[in-house]
């Protein structure tokens, strides 16, 4: 597994930018940042046990009307789309 912190941060943009192409929360093309999400608990977010010492993060993109719609943390905003869709999951496995 690629560990970003050993890559230079525009190496670790280019990284980034190949695993996201669209915005999380409308969809668009037109991307204007990237993020990164690590959660504390990973387990919760991912199927593959993480390794002690280590960290996994999911990166999101957020086009510019999105970055600007909400004062509230874009983390924030992000991570409650991901645990909505997670519930979703689940119910979509449970039935
Ligand atoms: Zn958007």
């Amino acid at each position: 597994m690629l560990n970003l912190l050993n890559l230079k941060p525009a190496d670790a943009l280019s990284f980034a930018r190949s695993l996201v192409n669209r915005c999380f929360l409308c969809d668009s093309s037109q991307l204007h940042v990237i993020g990164a999400f690590q959660p504390d608990h990973p387990a919760m977010w991912l199927e593959m046990p993480v390794r002690q010492g280590k960290a996994r993060a999911l990166f999101y993109g957020l086009c510019r009307r999105c970055l600007k719609k909400s004062r509230r943390s874009k983390g924030e905003i992000v991570e409650e789309k991901l645990l909505a869709l997670q519930a979703v999951e689940r119910q979509a496995t449970v039935h």
